[in-house]
Formats: C-alpha cells, structure tokens, sequence
C-alpha cells in the first residue's frame, strides 16, 4: 500500500471488526473498507480466549447495551450459523444454587424477563438429576437458547464474506495514531511489522471514516487519535480468566454455571463443553496489569474447591491448565459497552469502542448492525 484512500478504515480484526467489515461492505458494495490488524492472523487476542458462549442475555441491566445486543446477536448468531454451517450447539445450560443461594436464581428469573428473555424454567430436583445426574444442587433454572460455537469457524467465514465483498483485511499492519483533519477526514499512520517482529518504516493512509475495535488496545488507539478530548477515553482495567480443562470423558451434557457472583465481577467459574464434547472450567477473575496469558498449573487447587461446590465427584488429576483471556473491563466491578460516536466526542466518522468484554462474541453481529446505524450519515456516495 502506497498513500491510499479510504472510506472506512477499521482497527482490529477481533470478532468485532471482523462483523463490522462484513456489514458496512454489504450495506455499502462500492465503499472501500480497510482493516488493520497488528498480528499475522485474525483474531489471535480476546476473539480466541473466551468460553465461545453463545449467552442468552441474562445477567445484565435491562436497556443496557450488553443487554440489547445480547438478546439481537443471539438471534442473529444463531441464524448466521444455521445459513452458513458454522458448527455450533444450542445445548442449553443449568444456572445451579446451593443451599441458601435459592433467591439469587428468582431475581435471576426477573431480571431476565425484563431484559426480554422469557425462556428461563424451574427445574425440579427430579429433572436436574434426569439431565445432569452428577450435578449437585439444590435448584436450578434452565436457559434453552444458551449455546456454544466454533469462534474461529465463525470469525473466518466473516473474513470470507467480507473479502468477497471486496474488504481489504491488512494483517501485520499496526495502527500507530491518527489526526482528524476536518469532518470525515483521517491520515492515519501504520507500520507494518514484519515476520521477526521488526517493524518497517511507517506510511500514511486516508480515510473518511475511523473505527476503533482494537478490544485491550482501544484506549490506546483512542489516545493515538488526535482532535478527540481525551478526558473521554474510559479507564481499562486489564482482568484475566484462566481456563482448566478436565481430560476424558465431560461429566455433562449441559454447560453449568453457579450462581452468579454477588459483586458482579464475574459469571463464576463454570463448566462448559467445546464441539467435541470436551469439559473445561472457567474462568476465574484476576485484576492484572499487563497481558500476559500463561497460565499457572498451581491455581488447580483453587478451581478444584469451586468447582467441587457443584460437582463434589471431582477427581483433580483430571484438571489440567488449559488458556486464559483477558477482559477489557471499564470498571472494577459491572460497566456496560461503551459506544462514542459523534454525538460524543463531535468528530463526524469516528466510532470508538471500549470495553467489549463478554458477552461481545454472542453481540458480534448486533454491535456491527448498531455501528452500521450509527454510520448511515456518512454513507459513502
Ligand atoms: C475470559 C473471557 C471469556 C469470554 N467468554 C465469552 C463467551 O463465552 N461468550 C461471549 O459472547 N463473549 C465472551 N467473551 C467476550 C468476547 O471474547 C469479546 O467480547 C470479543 O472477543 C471481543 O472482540 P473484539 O474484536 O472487540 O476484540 P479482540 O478479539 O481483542 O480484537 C481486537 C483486535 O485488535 C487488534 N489490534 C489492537 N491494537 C491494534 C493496533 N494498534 N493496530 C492494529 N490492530 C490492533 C488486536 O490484535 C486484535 O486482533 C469472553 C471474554 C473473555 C476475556
């Protein structure tokens, strides 16, 4: 790439530039659409560190925008899976109380309704045993419309369409800073980082339109984005996930998840199923303050303990330290997504997001449809 222009210029090839790639070319066929990706492949960061839950939009404030979207991207996620032979489960899963934690799951139940999911049920003790006889609880609530799915399978089929639709996607090429130089008008600086790790000298790119989807770099590439007020940029609070995988055969045929965490910090470490019916645990919450995803065999004690809480015939020499993700969180406990756009921070063209934690993979289509929404003004001509 020489000095070229663009219409629309996307920073990271996560799940979520990916979607937005794919839908701004479908919405706009003549527009050229850039996407800068820092790594050699796509979706190497949190896109590929995650549960790859396919979440029913239970636990969040209702009219919030992780609620909003969750519920929409569910429906889409689902749909795009069933056109496009995406592999996916819709398994259902068992959101389980001990004894004395009953109440949480009835405001569960409420809260979910006024997030418009109706779909939870009571289960019985008789029915919790019928379908997962090695589960301990005292009560459970079952959410049908919970799934999993192959993110990677997913994220390449978008790839697919959006390079048929003529989407340039520039792996190795890092987004280095931006100036707005009037409504609609971004030089963009990018260098493009070689097989070694070294870097190449930097070029220049225009764009009409700027998007910032970088997932635990948005707040870096916001602060590289000159014009914008930087009293704006949230502060990100790095919290990892670890992930332990059991070997052998799964104990269960549903994903399982406790009662959420009171502090709201967290799902709690649940177990679910991969494709091939493969068990794994997690994950856990640990404020850090770099990226950093290895992952310590010594937490196993601690995953045993919680995990034994809802599976006591856990034999520990079947845990084995598996992966972990890093959630770009904007705040200690819940924050919602965040979504700037003009109307925030009076820069016609720029979309910035920040803190796309999860649910963000089951979101994916339904942030990409909002941020198209969004955009419609600047439709290229
Ligand atoms: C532990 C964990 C479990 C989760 N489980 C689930 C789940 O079960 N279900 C669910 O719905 N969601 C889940 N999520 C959330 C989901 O994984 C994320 O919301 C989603 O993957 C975010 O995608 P993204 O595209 O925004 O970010 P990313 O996948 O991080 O993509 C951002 C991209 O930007 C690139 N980038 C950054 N800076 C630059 C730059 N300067 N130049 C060029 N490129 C750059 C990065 O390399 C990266 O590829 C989970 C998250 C975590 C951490």
């Amino acid at each position: 790439m020489s000095r070229q222009t663009f219409d629309v210029c996307i920073v990271g090839a996560g799940i979520v530039g990916l979607a937005l790639a794919r839908a701004l070319s479908a919405r706009w066929p003549r527009a050229t659409v850039l996407v800068l990706e820092q790594n050699a492949d796509i979706g190497q960061e949190t896109s590929s560190r995650n549960s790859e839950v396919i979440h029913a939009g239970l636990y969040y404030p209702p009219q919030s925008l992780k609620a909003r979207l969750c519920v929409r991207g569910n429906a889409l996620l689902y749909e795009y899976c069933a056109q496009h032979d995406i592999p996916h489960q819709r398994l259902g899963k068992l959101i389980v109380a001990q004894a004395g934690e009953e109440p949480a799951l009835e405001t569960l139940q409420t809260a979910a309704r006024d997030c418009g999911v109706d779909s939870l049920t009571e289960l019985s003790g008789a029915a919790i045993r019928k379908l997962e006889p090695q589960l301990r609880a005292s009560a459970a609530l079952w959410s049908p419309d919970t799934g999993i799915i192959d993110s990677h399978a997913l994220m390449q089929r978008l790839q697919h369409e959006a390079e048929n639709n003529g989407v340039l996607i520039a792996p190795r090429s890092r987004f280095l800073r931006a100036s707005c130089q009037g409504p609609g008008v971004f030089d963009v600086d990018v260098e493009t980082v070689n097989q070694t790790g070294s870097a190449a000298e930097p070029f220049r790119l225009r764009s009409r339109m700027l998007i910032n989807c970088a997932g635990l770099s948005s707040q870096q590439v916001a602060a590289a984005t000159g014009g914008i007020d930087q009293a704006l940029i949230p502060h990100l609070h790095l919290v990892k996930g670890h992930y332990f995988a059991l070997s052998g055969r799964s104990p269960f045929r549903h994903l399982i998840y406790p009662v959420p965490d009171a502090s709201q910090r967290g799902l709690g470490v649940h177990a679910t199923l991969d494709l091939a019916g493969q068990c794994r645990f997690g994950p856990d919450i640990e404020p850090v303050d770099k990226v950093d995803y290895s992952v310590d065999e010594s937490r196993k004690a601690v995953f045993a303990d919680t995990i034994r809480s809802y599976f006591p015939d856990l034999d520990e020499s079947r845990l084995h330290a598996a992966y972990a993700g890093i959630r770009p969180r904007l705040g200690s406990s819940y924050a919602d997504f965040m979504i700037q756009d003009e109307y925030v921070h009076g820069c016609p063209g720029l979309i910035q997001l920040f803190g796309i934690e999860s649910p963000g993979l089951t979101a994916s289509l339904a942030l990409a449809e909002l941020v198209t929404l969004k955009l419609q003004d600047q439709a290229p001509l």
